[in-house]
């Protein structure tokens, strides 16, 4: 027992020092955004329609069917969007960007996503690297994914070696395979600018 109390008391004490060092030398704050790396992610689903028109990663896909949304409903947009909002702790797409609005009504996703960008450029991050996954049944994505990657690397002003854009159906399962609904997830690095 009185071995335990001594490895403990060492412990705590050494926790202390530790953290005394970091503050003095670093300025090393974890309670603050002042880390030099965040991490996020982001998730987003759409129904889909008939006659509407299909965004994805901020290209227009050519298909009978589209997003039904307040936005022009670009789900991976807005799971990127809020993957780097989160990486920040910044709140989600909805909080910065009510579907209330008639200003957004409509919105080109990638206007979204440039004035996300702003946020985390204010807060002193730029993109590390970030990737991408569609879920979508039809049609094939795969013809697109270099112009989307593109897309996404010149609105982020990152070199599109930082950009992954990763495309899959579900085999047919859920309602993605139904082809009801497409489904985006998206985690980024965010990393402190000098
Ligand atoms: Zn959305």
């Amino acid at each position: 027992m009185k071995d335990q109390r001594e490895s403990a008391a060492d412990f705590t004490s050494k926790s202390t020092r530790d953290s005394e060092h970091n503050n003095s030398s670093r300025n090393y704050d974890t309670n603050s955004i002042t880390m030099p790396f965040r991490i996020g992610s982001g998730y987003d689903v759409h129904a889909l329609a008939p006659g509407l028109p299909m965004w994805v990663c901020g290209i227009r896909i050519d298909h009978e069917k589209g997003c039904v949304a307040h936005s022009d409903g670009d789900a991976p947009l807005h799971a990127l969007c809020d993957a780097m909002l989160g990486a920040l702790a910044l709140g989600d797409i909805g909080k910065h960007f009510p579907d209330t609005s008639a200003k957004y009504k409509g919105i080109d996703s990638k206007i979204l996503l440039k004035e996300v960008y702003n946020l985390i450029v204010a807060h002193g991050y730029r993109i590390g690297n970030l990737d991408i996954t569609v879920a979508l049944q039809r049609p094939k994505l795969a013809p697109h994914i270099e112009t989307m990657r593109s897309t996404i690397a010149t609105i982020l002003n990152c070199p599109l070696t930082s950009v992954s854009v990763k495309a899959t159906t579900t085999e047919k399962l859920g309602f993605v395979g139904r082809e009801e609904g497409i489904e985006a997830y998206a985690m980024v690095m965010l990393v402190k600018s000098l």
